[in-house]
């Protein structure tokens, strides 16, 4: 990279996994240029320890560092994720459940033929046209098999991850400091500013000073620098993502051991997500207090889950939204200093990798205006495909369910999307059309509105007259199993893992 240089020092103000994921990847690539990279936390002040499921892009993250999977995996007690199985958000018959699969290489031989076969149920026809049957990823996952062909499989799959969110943070630890991220153990009481209203330095408890050019704040929903010291505004999604809680509590893994994917089940002020790693299973109820008390949430997820009346959970806020501009003045704010959307699709890990990546090239090249709107772009993105899931869910069975699914505050975006799906228009060239196929393809698009049924009801389907092209489902359903053919078991997978990490 060129342009210029790197700040001769920075401090990261946070040891969560964004913290030390920034470390990392600012120490790669600024380590050997004369950038000392220092980090502080406190150890009164915990992680939020949860945050256990990934995108692929965490796997781009272990690649781009050059972890191998055998040297973090078993540490962190991780397992594969192929997609997410959403239960439970649509009551409409044969849609109460679909998966949202992460691409792979041979969706391209079956996806034309699920988009085709959307718009002509779309419009009326009836033909299969629930996502399932047409994806890879939901085969394996729900074979019990690995995200990971053979060698001689020639198409590459999408996966990311499930871990333990503690061990993941200490394993960053290591090996960034390893590479020579400095790690200082302070609570910061005091954030200095200059006279020209930049981060001079950070002022421990015990009169400690944290000097540099550059700070981070990934000090989480504390927001201490970016929000506490600077001032910049917070701007809430509360007003069409309603959860603002969670409660958690883990249980053992099922007897056939972890499958490949996150469940996320609707509840009937939220949903509950179920993440099995190899040790056990995290849960957690994800809610609104508008809607439900914590003991109700409580009571709800330990019923959900066969737990007794008195088991053990832990409660969390949320603070969902997102600061105005991450990078002001001399300081960068990433993970949930920077901003939060519900856990739905596990993409705060992926956010914070996007962050610093954009940073690092944003600094080098001086570009600090087109940085903040690339990531407002990306939270607001993201922001509308949740909303999606609630408005276009098909479940009205609670005031919750009611109101997430009958208001207007939507983007001129998702009003976009959700208008093309409903006039039987082409989405994949609507999603083309905004330019948002960066944030989520066509193929996410397509699965979640087709997942929950948004059809004409079944008594208005007309049988596919010679206009519609005949689809072979038996066709794709004998190529998708060929493929799976390819894949270990998951078990057989993470045994593998845990020997070549022993050897
Ligand atoms: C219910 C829930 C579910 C989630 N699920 C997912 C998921 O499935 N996938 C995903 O990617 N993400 C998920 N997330 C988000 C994920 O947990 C976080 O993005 C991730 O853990 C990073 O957190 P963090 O490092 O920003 O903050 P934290 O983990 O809160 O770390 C903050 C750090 O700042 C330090 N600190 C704060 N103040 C001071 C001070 N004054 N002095 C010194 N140190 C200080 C603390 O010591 C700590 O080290 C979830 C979040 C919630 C709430």
């Amino acid at each position: 990279m060129s342009g210029r240089p790197p700040p001769r020092s920075i401090v990261i103000l946070g040891g969560g996994t964004a913290g030390w994921m920034a470390a990392s990847l600012l120490q790669q690539r600024w380590g050997d240029r004369g950038c000392a990279v220092t980090l502080v936390e406190s150890k009164d002040i915990g992680i939020i320890g949860v945050g256990e499921g990934s995108t692929p892009q965490l796997k781009a993250f272990f690649d781009k560092l050059g972890i191998s999977e055998a040297e973090w995996m078993p540490r962190c007690n991780a397992t594969y994720k192929a997609g997410i199985e959403f239960s439970g958000w649509s009551d409409r018959p044969g849609f109460e459940r679909y998966f949202h699969p992460f691409p792979t290489e041979v969706d391209r031989f079956t996806e034309g033929k699920f988009f085709y076969a959307t718009r002509a149920r779309r419009a009326g026809r009836d033909v299969p046209a629930h996502p399932d049957r047409f994806y890879l990823s939901t085969r394996l996952a729900r074979a019990g098999l690995a995200p990971l062909a053979s060698d001689n499989f020639p198409f590459r799959i999408g996966y990311g991850y499930h871990f333990d969110a503690h061990l993941v943070g200490t394993t960053l630890r290591d090996f960034a400091v390893g590479r020579g991220v400095r790690h200082a153990t302070a609570t910061i009481a005091e954030v200095q500013l200059n006279e020209a209203g930049d981060v001079a330095a950070l002022i421990a408890d015990d009169g400690r000073r944290f000097e540099a050019e550059l700070f981070v704040d990934a000090s989480g929903f504390r927001a201490a620098i970016i929000e506490g010291a600077l001032g910049e505004k917070h701007l809430s999604f509360g007003d069409n993502l309603f959860n603002d809680r969670a409660v958690v509590a883990p249980t053992p893994l099922p007897a056939g051991g972890p499958l490949a994917c996150t469940k996320a089940t609707a509840a009937s002020a939220g949903w509950i997500w179920h993440i099995p790693l190899t040790t056990r299973a995290g849960n957690g109820y994800v809610y609104s207090s508008r809607y439900l008390d914590p003991e109700d949430a409580a009571a709800e997820l330990r019923a959900h889950l066969g737990l007794a009346p008195d088991a053990e959970v832990r409660h969390l806020q949320m603070k969902c939204g997102r600061v105005e501009r991450s990078w002001v003045k001399n300081c960068l704010a990433i993970g949930l200093a920077q901003g939060f959307l519900e856990p739905l699709e596990a993409t705060a890990l992926h956010i914070v990798l996007a962050t610093v990546e954009g940073f690092l090239d944003a600094h080098e090249q001086d570009e600090r205006d087109a940085f903040n709107a690339a990531v407002a772009r990306r939270y607001e993105g993201i922001r509308d495909y949740i909303v999606c899931h609630y408005r276009t869910a098909q479940r009205r069975d609670t005031d919750y369910w009611r109101d997430a699914t009958g208001h207007d505050r939507l983007s001129d975006s998702l009003k976009g999307i959700i208008t093309a799906w409903f006039t039987g228009a082409d989405l994949t060239e609507e999603v083309h059309r905004q330019g948002i196929a960066d944030i989520y393809p066509p193929l996410s698009w397509h699965c979640l509105l087709a997942g929950y049924g948004n059809y004409p009801d079944p008594s208005r389907l007309r049988a596919p007259g010679p206009d519609i092209m005949p689809l072979d489902m038996a066709e794709v359903e004998r190529f998708i199993d060929g493929c799976a053919r390819n894949f270990p078991t998951h078990r057989a997978s993470l045994a593998a893992l845990r020997q070549r990490a022993a050897a």
